[in-house]
């Protein structure tokens, strides 16, 4: 029997990297049946919205997606996408491991961290308003105890279910006491009941130098939404860049997987992005179907290609403009070769 999955190209250069992606899992031999679904900019007029009501019926239905980024309009224009996704599925968890790769340049080597980020609530809510217009805007922050509790048990239990060592609390309880306040109480509810889990807190500025000058000493780290959007960006300039970093969104019983990084509008159709972030949310997404055989087969091909540095593009390069870089699609199929040799 093949996956149902729906693929969600998403645009910029989302088709492309879905398409390197889609023909890596495909390599592996796991049968999949793809439920292509449009979604973004390109179907607004269509649809009279860039998320139609039946992509989320496809995922309702096959409870696992496979998607590219989708571009926000910065400033004016539609919601994202990409967040209205998620708290309609209320997919509340966003997993996004970086980890160090052999032959990626970078400050640091064997960096291991996960930033697991609430995914349905904080400023993300999308609630603000001009209150006196061109002079003063507000936004609304909300922050609740069973959002909270749920992320930080989610972090234990990955940590328990993925022999980490500790967890770490990410926030800003000094300034806002009351909504990150909550958070950090509850978070220390909840680690009172993982007593096999190191625990402790760090607020966030402190948290983002801290990573940078010492990110060995960390492990999982759970925190708010706006704060995991950022920092899980930062993590990933540990490791070589956003082409490296991949992601999942999983909610009680469905999935959708997708890699940190936006779009690049502005490397879109160059065939020149780098697909390892995609390819590695779909190595995600066969650990979830269960697949780990298939996974840990792309897992070591993607771990090779990188660590010979010859098939690679060109972010992984040792200068941008290196003449050797391959393009997205080449990388892809180095991949695949290296995963059936
Ligand atoms: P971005 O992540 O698209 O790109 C920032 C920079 O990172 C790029 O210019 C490029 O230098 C590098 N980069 C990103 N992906 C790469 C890859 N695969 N390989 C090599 N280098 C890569 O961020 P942005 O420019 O701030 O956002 C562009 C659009 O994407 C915006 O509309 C934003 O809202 C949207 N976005 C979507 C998602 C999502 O779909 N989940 C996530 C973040 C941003």
């Amino acid at each position: 029997m093949a996956y149902r999955v729906t693929l969600i190209p998403g645009d910029g250069t989302g088709p492309e990297l879905i398409e390197a992606t889609r023909r890596v899992l495909e390599a592996t031999g796991v049968p999949f049946e793809w439920d292509v679904q449009e979604a973004g900019a390109d179907v607004m007029e269509r649809y009279g919205t860039p998320l139609p009501e039946h992509v989320l019926d496809s995922l309702r239905r096959t409870r696992v997606g496979l998607k590219g980024p989708i571009t926000t309009p910065v400033g004016t224009g539609f919601r994202s996408v990409n967040v209205a996704l998620r708290q309609a599925l209320d997919l509340y968890a966003n997993v996004r491991p970086a980890r160090s790769f052999k032959g990626v340049q970078g400050p640091f080597q064997d960096i291991d961290l996960v930033v697991i980020r609430e995914n349905t609530e904080c400023l993300y809510v999308g609630i603000e308003h001009e209150v006196i217009p061109d002079v003063a805007a507000e936004a609304i922050r909300i922050i609740t105890r069973h959002a909270s509790e749920r992320i930080v048990r989610f972090a234990f239990e990955y940590a328990r279910a993925n022999g980490r060592r500790k967890v770490t609390a990410v926030h800003k309880a000094n300034i806002l006491k009351t909504t990150d306040g909550l958070f950090l109480k509850v978070a220390y509810e909840v680690a009172s009941q993982y007593p096999d889990i190191a625990f402790d807190d760090r607020i966030i500025d402190n948290m983002c130098m801290q990573l940078v000058q010492h990110p060995h000493e960390y492990d999982v780290l759970v925190m708010p939404n706006l704060y995991g959007d950022i920092v899980s960006d930062l993590c990933s300039g540990l490791v070589g860049g956003l082409g490296m970093a991949p992601g999942a969104n999983i909610g009680e019983d469905m999935a959708v997987f997708e890699p940190v990084h936006g779009s690049a509008p502005k490397y879109a159709g160059q065939n020149r992005v780098n697909p390892t972030a995609t390819i590695l949310s779909g190595v995600m997404m066969l650990r979830y179907l269960g697949e780990h055989d298939a996974a840990d087969r792309v897992q070591r091909a993607v771990e090779r290609v990188i660590a010979e540095g010859r098939y690679v593009t060109a972010d992984l390069k040792p200068s941008r403009d290196d003449p050797t870089a391959v393009g997205t699609q080449e990388m892809a199929d180095a991949i695949i070769r290296a995963m059936n040799e």
